[in-house]
């Protein structure tokens, strides 16, 4: 909050004093000002600040705040043509939002828990991973890219004999105490490691499967995948991902164009601040057309 004050000071001299500041944040958003939920930064944990109130006290500006993802649909929505999609995070944790151009342009938010696919249960089992959030199983704890670098610890330990065949333990000198994403899974996957590609994708199917059922359900054209962990993997990701959805699929009348539906999103820091100023100015269309 206090560099988001900072940056609101410096930039004064070209701002109109009632100049609104649209915030994008991690969680589930009301009425673009009340934060319901942030599991990916203080868990379970009920005692969020109240964020809109104090940034307008001391800034004395009107204050948005809207989902990063919804701001993320934002910023296709004015950048693509595609017309009615949605745009998938694997970070973190696994959020989304669909966008509709049909319904006069909007990222379909409100009730506040569209697009909020990241604690459906995908795994019942009694060893199913703990999620953020406190709960167990949840999709967001599995497919997530925290997900996966723990399915790997678990399994580094499990399956030891594989694990030490795999590109992490003979390639990169990992040990199962200390694995991440960023030094071993990632470079592992992109080396194309069997052993890593394999937990990869046992770790994504339960997204696939919610996808493909969200991309019949409202008929998207589109899949926009972002986040940092899909964005690491790139290609390998997307070619994974749109493998499974496509294994899960037995409806002849879109098998042709599965595939091509989903996307890699914009490789790009932006996106949620672009996306932040694309909501404004649909907002401020609005305020003049009513
Ligand atoms: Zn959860």
């Amino acid at each position: 909050m206090h560099s988001i004050l900072e940056f609101e000071a410096a930039q004064r001299g070209i701002l109109e004093p009632r100049d609104p500041i649209v915030v994008s944040f991690p969680g589930p958003v009301a009425d673009r000002r009340k934060i319901l939920q942030a599991p990916t930064l203080v868990g379970g944990s009920t005692d969020i600040p109240d964020m809109a109130a104090e940034l307008e006290r001391e800034s004395r500006r009107p204050i948005y705040l809207i989902n990063d993802l919804a701001a993320a649909a934002w910023y296709y929505g004015a950048n693509t043509q595609a017309n009615r999609f949605q745009v998938v995070t694997v970070s973190s944790g696994i959020g989304s939002k669909v966008f509709d151009r049909c319904r006069n342009d909007r990222v379909l938010d409100d009730p506040v828990y569209g697009g909020e696919i990241g604690h459906i249960v995908v795994d019942d089992s009694p060893s199913a991973p703990v999620c953020d959030c406190g709960g167990k199983g949840h999709l967001g704890g599995i497919a997530s890219g925290r997900g996966i670098e723990h399915l790997v610890r678990r399994k580094a330990t499990e399956d030891y004999l594989g694990f030490s065949a795999s590109f992490i333990t003979s390639a990169l000198g990992g040990r199962f105490d200390d694995l991440t994403n960023e030094h071993h899974v990632v470079k592992a996957a992109l080396a194309g490691d069997p052993w890593t590609l394999a937990i990869i994708r046992d770790c994504t199917r339960p997204l696939a499967r919610i996808l493909l059922s969200t991309i019949l359900a409202f008929g998207l054209d589109r899949v926009f995948v972002i986040g940092g962990f899909a964005q690491a993997l790139g290609s390998t990701y997307l070619e994974l991902l749109r493998a499974l959805v496509v294994e899960m699929s037995r409806y002849a009348l879109i098998a042709d164009r599965l595939p091509k539906l989903i996307e890699m999103g914009a490789a790009r820091q932006e996106v949620c601040l672009e996306g932040c100023a694309a909501f404004l100015r649909r907002a401020n269309e609005k305020l003049r057309s009513d």
